[in-house]
């Protein structure tokens, strides 16, 4: 395997540039999976999708070249562009997830301890808490009023806007803390966020907690909102700034929410820029897989089988039966970060069966840990058929598992589309300080997992 770079034209890099510069606002637009799914619909519409609720609705059916999504609870998307072929035949999928490891603020979160104004927390996803103090964080979300109003919050983006975070101790100070193990030195309760120092003044009433009020006042100002109204809120505290370059070369790109924004914005694209093909392709970016998929927008939810079955009466496939055949002769590239090998942390990756950064697209035949538990193990067939696929387009490719055998492991979602018999196996890009409030990537993995998918949609 040769570092992907060696092989690059000058017309390639300059296709990196632009991909990856697009890539750096879809993650600055999209810190939370409703954002994600706000700009991936944009980006949709901007090409011609319409609903799939317009078909519906009026009864008319779906003919070849028709380009249609559909929005699951504003987390979650469906992307479908109709193909030449009887859908029974079988689509092409690609699938990824916008969820990411964070902090949600408590549904009742506010409160005030020795005159300073905190928000309390319940983190999302496998975190190292120790990480998330002592950096700038940010606070992202819905609040849903009870006449329904919906208020979107977004505090600490902006250079004019404050940044909010959670405090650490001083090492002066710090002689206990530091003999603890590393999940108990900052404890799930402690990731409290400092948001206010400041009395209120326009009253004199000394029952009250004034710096508390001085907040509820700033965001019934801003928003008009309640303290009650945090009651129905989806907030979530994401480190604050934008993804940058990163490496004295720019050649990597250090942003949070990689995983797995950086598998969802390069499938999306992939899809978005493809033609009208002899198969339906198809895009589902879901969320929910930080905490294992659950939910109405997570991947074992009902969503994406039942938007199939519409599409199939709209397109007068009448069996049935024709859901299940649609799914059992799919083929689906399911895409998630992948643990790229760093050489300060050798001991838990196999290096002849690790993932590297810059040498391309990964395949990872099988997930799980110990005997491969929990695992979609993909059938050597399907692999046969993608390698020839990649090698006929030039995209440079890996296979690797995630870290050795005894380590550990990760699940994606590819074992849930497999179980409806789908031919599925799991690829995507190694990443560095996954899970971190700051992830990295290698810009020419971008490019590659991206012609990867252009190459799978294509010819799969
Ligand atoms: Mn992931
Ligand atoms: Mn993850």
């Amino acid at each position: 395997m040769e570092n992907v770079w060696k092989k690059y034209t000058k017309a390639d890099e300059e296709k990196i540039t632009s991909l990856t510069e697009e890539y750096k606002k879809f993650l600055n637009l999209g810190k939370t999976e409703r954002e994600c799914c706000e700009e991936i619909i944009k980006k949709a519409e901007a090409k011609g999708f319409k609903k799939l609720d317009d078909y519906l609705l009026k009864n008319i059916p779906l003919k070849t070249g028709d380009k249609i999504y559909v929005n699951n609870m504003n987390k979650a998307i469906a992307l479908f562009i109709i193909g030449k072929d009887k859908i029974t035949n079988g689509m092409n999928i690609l699938g990824a997830h916008i969820d990411s490891p964070r902090l949600d603020l408590k549904a009742t979160p506010l409160y005030e301890e020795s005159e300073l104004a905190y928000f309390d927390t319940h983190y999302y996803g496998g975190i190292k808490k120790y990480q998330w103090v002592a950096l700038p964080l940010a606070l992202h979300g819905v609040i849903v009023k009870k006449d329904g109003t919906k208020v979107t919050v977004k505090i600490g983006e902006e250079p004019t806007e404050p940044v909010l975070g959670i405090t650490d101790l001083l090492p002066h100070l710090a002689s206990e803390q530091m003999k603890k193990e590393a999940s108990k030195v900052i404890e799930g309760e402690d990731l409290d966020v400092l948001i206010g120092s400041k009395p209120l003044t326009i009253t004199k009433d000394k029952d009250k907690n004034l710096v508390k009020e001085n907040i509820l006042h700033i965001l019934q100002e801003k928003y008009a909102i309640t303290e009650a109204d945090f009651l129905s809120a989806e907030l979530e505290i994401v480190p604050a700034g934008g993804a940058r370059d990163f490496g004295l070369d720019k050649s990597m790109i250090m942003a949070y929410g990689q995983d797995d924004r950086v598998c969802a914005f390069t499938s999306l694209e992939a899809f978005l820029n493809s033609k009208v093909s002899s198969k339906t392709l198809s895009c589902i970016l879901v969320d929910k897989e930080e905490i294992g998929s659950v939910g109405a927008t997570g991947m074992y939810s009902q969503f994406y089988k039942n938007t199939i079955t519409e599409i199939c009466i709209l397109m007068q496939e009448t069996l049935p039966n024709a859901t299940n055949r649609v799914l059992q002769n799919s083929k689906m590239l399911s895409s998630d970060v992948n643990s790229a090998y760093d050489p300060l942390y050798a001991s838990v990756s196999d290096k002849r069966s690790a993932s590297y950064l810059n040498k391309g697209l990964v395949f990872c035949k099988y997930t799980g840990s110990r005997g491969k538990s929990g695992s979609n193990d993909a059938n050597c067939e399907y692999l046969a058929l993608l390698r020839k696929i990649m090698d006929d387009n030039d995209v440079s490719f890996q296979i690797s598992e995630l870290g050795k055998i005894d380590a550990g492991g990760g699940g994606t979602i590819a074992y849930i589309l497999a179980n409806e018999n789908v031919e599925v196996v799991d690829c995507g890009i190694g990443i560095l300080n996954m899970h971190a409030p700051w992830e990295i990537s290698a810009k020419a993995d971008i490019y590659e997992v991206y012609k990867g998918y252009i190459a799978f949609l294509e010819n799969a």
